[in-house]
């Protein structure tokens, strides 16, 4: 280090430079608005696109969206999902079994996008756990009773997104 820098070090330190520097950042911050949040009271914004707990929707009359395409299937890249269909006997194909096991899931979304018929969907829950073995398969009643119960988050969301596809 040349003599001026020493010097100026010397200084810097003498004067408490980087201290009132430090100083000045935090009286800055302390008259601005609050930007840290009360959790779980309070939340902060999601995007439409929030890829959380997975959920299967339904029809406004009751019937299931999913046709047992298995696209979802086949696109989850953790291998997560496990179809099993059968030919109803209206000649319709619906799933007979559609479980997802979420510690596998990545939650990459590739599911919801391959779906045709936006069965499948990633809904915006976060807080949700699993305290043993097994808690987090979740099967195909338990996904249908998650998109029952959230059925209007899903829609409104999805409306939300749709104008940027
Ligand atoms: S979010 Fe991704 S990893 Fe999870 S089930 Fe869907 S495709 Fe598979
Ligand atoms: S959830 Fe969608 S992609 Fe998956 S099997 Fe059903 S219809 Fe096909």
């Amino acid at each position: 280090m040349s003599t001026l820098a020493s010097f100026k070090d010397f200084f810097s330190s003498f004067l408490l430079v980087d201290f009132l520097k430090g100083f000045g950042v935090t009286g800055k911050h302390f008259l601005s608005k609050n930007i840290t949040i009360q959790f779980p009271e309070e939340k902060t914004p999601l995007s439409p696109r929030f890829r959380g707990l997975h959920a299967l929707r339904r029809y406004d009359n009751g019937e299931e969206r999913c046709i047992a395409c298995k696209l979802c299937e086949a696109v989850c890249p953790a291998m997560a999902i496990t179809i099993e269909s059968d030919v109803r006997d209206d000649g319709t194909r619906r799933t007979t079994r559609y479980d997802i096991d979420l510690t596998k899931c990545i939650f990459c979304g590739f599911c919801e996008e391959s779906c045709p018929v936006d069965s499948i969907v990633e809904t915006h829950i976060f807080e949700y756990h699993g305290e043993k073995r097994g808690d987090l398969y979740f099967t195909k009643d338990m996904l249908l009773a998650v998109g029952d119960r959230y059925e209007k988050d899903i829609a409104a969301t999805k409306e939300a997104d749709a104008k940027y596809r």
